[in-house]
């Protein structure tokens, strides 16, 4: 394959390469790449402001995932955080430190996935810095997005007895990531051995191109539902339950029944001897919604909407964060291995 070196482009060089593949899709974006700061019109409502860093070794492990969809999923990352303000996303700034390890191939691969998930989420990327990095990749991601005030949905707003819900499957992030450290292991001894990926596509596709629920957003919005909190699912189910309970002063009670797991985390969980509950509570990166809901809106939502779970109800006592078993019995949510690998 071809392979140019990023320093025959320059940094200029680069930043006008990529500023001739953005694309505009909102028309609050005046100005994009190419001036000192972009230009956005100011909404009626709140501004959202949200920015993540994700570091090579760190964050993600370039021997096994494309940098297209390392991409994708810098974008999903950025703006998961916008929605789980209940808001929409609509631009972003992306900055890059690359070492000379990498080609100017490289890096429109990885642009043409950060591109890819513009297109398919409506927004632009506006801006960015690059530099160079001495040793790994170093990617930030800031999103900016808008919500109409009385809509906003913080992570202090539950009430007692709201219905917790979650969007979608859990567990199947951090399982297709064990999938894929496994075969590197695999790898590493032994080159000649033919990956083991076959049958578990589906939480690959989780690891490797999660997606933000955009859509779920405007479901609730067309439903004329504002949640009354609500934060993303980026470091498993346990911790971000603990986080409404918290700043919302209330308890959390969820029902091992209830949780949403799909039917390949199970099979990737059985292979690789690990719960697939604990895999949804603790695992993480599966960017779905976690969010409270009253009482009076949950027949609406079960009415009109399909990828959403109910899985329990914020309680009076704070000092409490339980799953409540199919056995019956609460364990608290604070708990590491009281699910044996064997009843998977
Ligand atoms: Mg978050």
């Amino acid at each position: 394959m071809e392979r140019t070196e990023l320093n025959i482009l320059g940094e200029f060089g680069l930043i006008e390469r990529i500023a001739s593949q953005s694309q505009v899709h909102n028309s609050t974006t005046i100005k994009g790449i190419g001036d000192d700061a972009a230009v956005v019109v100011a909404d009626q409502g709140y501004q959202l402001l949200s920015t993540e860093l994700l570091i090579e070794g760190i964050h993600f492990d370039l021997s096994y995932v494309p940098l297209k969809h390392l991409g994708y999923k810098v974008v999903v990352v950025g703006i998961s955080d916008v929605l789980a303000m209940n808001g929409i996303p609509k631009q972003i700034t992306v900055s890059i430190g690359l070492s000379n390890r990498f080609s100017v191939e490289a890096v429109d691969e990885l642009y043409s996935g950060i591109f890819a998930a513009c297109e398919d989420y409506g927004i632009e990327l506006v801006g960015g810095d690059t530099t160079s990095s001495r040793s790994g990749l170093i990617l930030s991601v800031s999103a900016i997005g808008t919500v109409e005030k009385e809509k906003i949905a913080y992570r202090k707003g539950a009430k007692l007895n709201d219905i917790i819900c979650v969007t979608g499957d859990l567990g199947a992030a951090y399982l297709g990531l064990q999938i894929l450290e496994r075969e590197k292991q695999v790898f590493l001894d032994a080159p000649e051995a033919q990956p083991l990926l076959a049958g578990h596509e589906y939480v690959l596709q989780r690891q490797l191109k999660p997606e933000a629920r955009l859509d779920i957003i405007k479901q609730l919005s067309d439903l004329n539902i504002a949640p009354t909190s609500m934060i993303d699912v980026s470091d498993g189910l346990a911790s971000e339950l603990r986080h409404l309970a918290a700043e919302s002063g209330l308890g959390v009670r969820i029902f091992e029944e209830q949780i949403p797991i799909h039917q390949k985390t199970y099979l990737a969980a059985t292979e690789l001897k690990l719960g697939p509950f604990t895999a949804a509570l603790n695992g993480g990166e599966d960017y779905e919604l976690l969010f409270t809901i009253r009482q009076e809106d949950y027949q609406k939502i079960m009415d009109h909407t399909t990828d959403i779970s109910f899985i329990g109800f914020m309680s009076a006592d704070p000092s409490e964060a339980f799953l409540i078993t199919k056995q019956n019995e609460a364990i608290p949510l604070t708990a590491q291995g009281w699910e044996k690998s064997e009843d998977a």
